[in-house]
């Protein structure tokens, strides 16, 4: 039960989950609209055909648009961990932000002390292991930016909610872009695809490379997100895959 009021305001664009599945992932967005009224005026339109189960406004308050128990319309044409169909295994939460066109102001400080605690709360019903706690651009990043690279995954890594690790520090060092060919970009891509981004394994840096590498450095290295597979991308990658393989271990032990 949740310790935190929660407003409702139902919309019918949802449906049911393929095959009855239960929720095993947390989807995060921003609203990328002037207000949150007018989100929840819209995900509650059934015209739209658009909805999510949560939104979280500035101020904190937090509206319910769909029961947890179906599925929201909320994440598109997505992709994670080889699994088409996140709406049917996810949990959707827009967090009210205007967005990059509108000057992408910070997240307060109340707007994520609600996130952190809706979170909690919906760890207490579902098994969602960390490194499904993700930004709708890791599921689909030649289409979305969002909650983008002024959320703060930190914080809630720190809170006990996802997956996270120190960034490496840029170093100025010239990495792998566009049209670049490499073996090392074939362990790249690699490295990416084991940890859920979909992208094909080919050795060349393509569009679709870019893309993810511009998604992961978006959720993990926000300092600079330029698409540059450079050092600093490199080894935080492979720094969060040591702690994910971890992680797994220590899953797979609490069986
Ligand atoms: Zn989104």
């Amino acid at each position: 039960m949740a310790i935190f009021e929660i407003d409702r305001c139902m919309s019918s664009s949802f449906d049911e989950r393929a095959g009855g599945q239960k929720p095993d992932l947390l989807l995060l967005h921003y609203t990328n609209m002037a207000t949150a009224a007018n989100a929840i005026k819209r995900l509650c339109d059934p015209v739209t055909r658009v909805s999510c189960h949560y939104l979280i406004a500035e101020d904190g308050e937090i509206t319910q648009m769909v029961e947890e128990e179906h599925r929201a319309w909320h994440a598109g044409k997505s992709l994670w961990a080889g699994c088409k169909d996140i709406n049917s295994c996810s949990i959707g939460i827009e967090i009210a932000n205007v967005g990059p066109d509108q000057g992408y102001p910070p997240f307060p400080d109340i707007q994520m002390e609600a996130v952190e605690a809706l979170c909690h709360d919906i760890f207490s019903r579902y098994r969602i292991v960390p490194e499904r706690v993700l930004a709708h651009s890791d599921v689909a990043p030649a289409r979305k930016q969002d909650p983008g690279e002024k959320f703060d995954w930190q914080r809630l890594f720190s809170a006990g909610i996802g997956l996270w690790v120190e960034p490496e520090p840029i170093d100025g060092v010239e990495g792998f872009k566009l049209g670049d060919t490499s073996k090392h970009i074939l362990n790249l891509q690699s490295a990416l695809s084991t940890y859920g981004y979909q992208v094909n394994i080919t050795g060349r840096f393509d569009a679709q490379t870019k893309h993810v590498v511009t998604a992961f450095q978006r959720h993990f290295r926000q300092e600079r997100v330029d698409g540059v597979a450079d050092f600093s991308t490199l080894k935080t990658l492979s720094d969060l895959l040591q702690v994910y393989e971890e992680s797994n271990l220590a899953q797979i032990a609490d069986i």
